[in-house]
């Protein structure tokens, strides 16, 4: 065992449904602008440009508990908390430039969650032409379910999902919503990054992101995998 000259971080990890084995987390990659509706709302044609990314760290995840409501806190230096409810992927084997119909057997499982977003400050880095970090990567913005293996979860690709914020109905598509198919999301991510086990995929968001306040209950529901219910403290 190596010595570290700081205490070394832990691996964030998540539960896995009927394991008792957590799944290691090693990268976060999202996905942009992968509904149409949404890339509407956001001011952009929702033509089939290939698909963009960006990261957050692996230590942003708030892994969620089946059946009750976890604490996030609202996160500093925002006026514009968004709510992005997503299907996530979870990568059980790598590899570099992944054909489309090979995809779906690198992904271990599914979840679900929320890609947590300082709008107020994304905003004035798309004005500004800066990187999205501060808008996307801080502590506790991804919010995640347990993730359910994929043979248990069944097929996702018509999965129905939604978020309620306070018992009200806030976003709701079916995953064939997808501009890009979550096959079609890891073929062109391979392409820049080496896959790895671990490596978690937000796969987008569809329409009707909206703000979230202190004290606002968000359930996130995704057919074939377990609920997330946060409240923002
Ligand atoms: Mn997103």
């Amino acid at each position: 065992m190596p010595s570290y000259v700081v205490p070394a971080p832990g691996r964030p990890a998540i539960p896995v449904v009927g394991e008792a084995g957590l799944f290691p987390v090693r990268r976060i990659y999202c996905v942009g602008r992968n509904y149409a509706a949404h890339a509407r709302e956001m001011g952009h044609d929702p033509d089939r440009d290939p698909p963009f990314f960006f990261c957050k760290p692996a230590d942003a995840i708030q892994v969620g508990a089946p059946g009750t409501v976890i604490d996030v806190a609202y996160p500093s230096a925002t006026e514009d908390l968004h709510h992005e409810l997503e299907m996530v992927a979870a990568i059980g084997t790598g590899g570099v430039d992944i054909p489309e119909d090979q995809a779906l057997s690198h992904v271990y499982g599914y979840a679900v969650g929320l890609d947590l977003t300082r709008r107020d400050r994304q905003a004035e880095a798309k004005a500004l032409r800066r990187p999205w970090e501060v808008s996307k990567a801080f502590d506790a913005s991804a919010p995640v379910g347990h993730i359910t293996p994929a043979a248990r979860a069944g097929n996702m690709a018509q999965a129905a999902m939604t978020l309620d914020v306070n018992g009200q109905r806030r976003q709701s598509t079916t995953i064939a919503q997808m501009i890009w198919s979550t096959a079609e999301v890891i073929s062109h991510l391979s392409r820049y990054f080496r896959l790895e086990p671990g490596d978690l995929i937000f796969t987008g968001t569809p329409e009707g992101v909206a703000a979230a306040v202190k004290g606002d209950q968000l359930d996130a529901r995704l057919d074939g995998v377990e609920g997330l219910s946060i409240r923002l403290v």
